[in-house]
């Protein structure tokens, strides 16, 4: 999609300092970070969220979990404890249409 931000990092449009990628997905840095680890973990298809997923997805929603627990573990804060988190449509706060999911750490996170 040639208007989705996400779609352009992808496909480098948009240039990026990508921390990890793979065939499917990609883990850049949030550009407006909320803890001092914040990154998302982001697919290469284009998704528009959790509330879109399909069946044939279920590989790849497993793997943005794990690979966000690589991640974690990867920038030092797998012993410490974070959050995981995907914002699902208007009412749940997401604003980039494209499926992501949101690895904070590096602090007190709890509410
Ligand atoms: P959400 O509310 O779940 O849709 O969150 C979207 C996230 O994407 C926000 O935390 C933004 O700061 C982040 N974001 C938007 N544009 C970019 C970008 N070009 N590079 C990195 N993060 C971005």
């Amino acid at each position: 999609m040639t208007d989705c931000v996400f779609c352009n990092i992808i496909n480098k449009t948009i240039p990026s300092q990508p921390v990890f990628e793979n065939g499917n997905l990609l883990v850049i840095n949030d550009i407006n970070p909320k803890a001092p680890v914040h990154l998302l973990v982001v697919p290469k298809k284009h998704i528009n969220g959790i509330h879109t997923l399909a069946a044939g997805d279920e590989a790849l929603a497993g793997e943005l979990i794990f690979v966000a627990k690589q991640m974690a573990e990867k920038f030092g804060v797998g012993e410490s404890g974070y959050k995981l988190v995907f914002n699902v449509g208007r009412d749940g706060g997401q604003v980039v249409p494209h499926l992501h999911l949101h690895l904070l750490g590096g602090r007190q996170l709890a509410e």
